[in-house]
């Protein structure tokens, strides 16, 4: 009997187990993948990653983890119109390194870590507590049991489902993102310490495409689709490889992809409640992304530490029940996340109706003056508007005047 269980050894998964590991208890986290893996990822940490207190930024510069530390944040529109916004400093990470040395720190402060295992199901105790999992591997079924079970295991989650957290996905729940690591990108070029993101509803239906630089030469570059799609997530981002502006940023006898994945990413906000009789749901389990920027990592952290927290506190009274585990709820909510899912989200569905144009409009409307611009960085960026409420200021600014020009025809 464990008093933990994860399913998920991501960033939810592994941050949360360690800090559970740390104050003494025993907690087991298994993961389908064989680990370790590359889940498909932009690999864009952001600031407030750090400045929240979830990682150091010092140690993970020390262990090498930081492949690019960038400044600012480059959008282009599909007419070539063009924005730059200054971030507090977002860093671009490689997902198989970063989620390693999260998975060694739960590891360090004593976690068991098993992979090739898949929570097929949860386990109930006669009073219809979540007292355990099953697991399926080469050998079989098995059963693992323990006093909380925490879902960590990303948008595919299928016990958040079984526990009743959440209701099955549907298909407008999740966009289709296609990722490739690349060489040959010109380190030189002037936007080479940006996060650069390209609108263009040819090359990224209803979502945006991207290149996050990395070290000696490298870069992530993506897509995402939504809803619409004549063709894969994959062949649209071959499509972006041979852009005339794409093409000026790599060196083409160099350009080589070197891996290349496609992933879901839940993009509606979080949907259902995240606690239940001995059980939690962190992470993309429960939709904890901003819609629509697609970031995820700094609320799979959040919720990881939050979730961890309440386990703590269950653990130490011995009472698993959602009367105990509604803390964790109320914890997060307290950071502004769902005001922050839902303002994005109505900007969002705003903003697809007619991606292209809208986009034009939003950058007119950015480059106008100083205020607006910022305002544009921090709907982007989303760390403001994420971390703690949405300013009131960028709401009414941004409900006044950018929206009424953007529902104008
Ligand atoms: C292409 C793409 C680009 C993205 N870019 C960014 C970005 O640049 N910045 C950002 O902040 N966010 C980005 N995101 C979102 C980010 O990847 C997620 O929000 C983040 O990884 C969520 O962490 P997590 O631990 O909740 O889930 P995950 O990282 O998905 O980890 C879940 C883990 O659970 C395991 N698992 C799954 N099912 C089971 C099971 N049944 N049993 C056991 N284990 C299981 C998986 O193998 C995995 O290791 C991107 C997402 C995609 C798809």
């Amino acid at each position: 009997m464990y008093d933990v269980t994860i399913s998920g050894a991501g960033p939810a998964g592994a941050l949360c187990g360690s800090i559970i590991a740390k104050a003494g208890y025993n907690v087991i986290i298994f993961d389908k993948a064989k680990l370790p893996w590359r889940k498909p990822c932009g690999g864009g940490v952001p600031e407030h990653v750090y400045s929240e207190g979830l990682l150091n930024y010092d140690e993970l510069k020390r262990a090498n983890i930081i492949e690019k530390d960038t400044k600012d944040m480059y959008l282009r529109s599909n007419t070539g119109k063009e924005l730059i916004v200054e971030t507090p400093g977002e860093t671009v990470v490689d997902r198989k390194i970063f989620d390693q040395y999260l998975r060694d720190k739960a590891l360090d402060a004593g976690a068991i870590i098993q992979d090739q295992k898949t929570v097929i199901d949860i386990v109930r105790d006669d009073n219809d507590y979540i007292n355990g999992v099953k697991i399926k591997d080469s050998s079989g079924v098995k059963e693992i049991n323990s006093n909380i079970v925490i879902a960590a295991d990303g948008v595919g989650s299928k016990i958040v489902v079984k526990a009743g957290l959440r209701k099955k996905w549907t298909q407008d729940d999740y966009a289709i993102c296609s990722v490739a690591l690349i060489e040959g990108y010109i380190e030189s070029e002037p936007l080479s310490n940006s996060m650069q993101l390209f609108i263009d509803d040819n090359i990224a239906p209803n979502s945006y495409a991207w290149l996050f630089p990395m070290r000696d030469n490298k870069a992530n570059i993506g897509v995402g689709i939504w809803k619409k799609s004549k063709k894969r997530a994959m062949d649209y981002l071959m499509k972006l490889t041979q852009q005339p502006f794409f093409k000026k940023k790599i060196d083409e006898k160099k350009f080589k992809i070197f891996w290349k994945s496609s992933y879901p990413i839940p993009i509606q906000g979080v949907k259902g409640r995240t606690y239940g009789d001995g059980v939690m749901g962190i992470g993309d389990s429960m939709g904890f992304v901003a819609p629509i920027i697609g970031e995820g990592i700094f609320s799979a952290l959040l919720t990881g530490k939050l979730a961890a927290q309440s386990a703590i506190k269950a653990l130490k009274i011995g009472d698993y029940s959602k009367k105990i585990l509604k803390e964790y709820q109320r914890n997060w909510a307290k950071f502004g996340l769902k005001e922050g899912y839902n303002f994005q989200k109505m900007m969002r569905d705003m903003m697809v109706d007619n991606i292209d144009e809208n986009f034009n409009k939003l950058i007119d409307w950015a480059l106008e003056n100083e205020e607006n611009r910022k305002l544009i960085g921090e709907m982007f960026v989303s760390g403001t508007s994420l971390v703690g409420n949405i300013p009131s200021e960028l709401i009414s600014k941004i409900t006044k005047e950018l929206l009424p020009r953007i529902k104008s025809k």
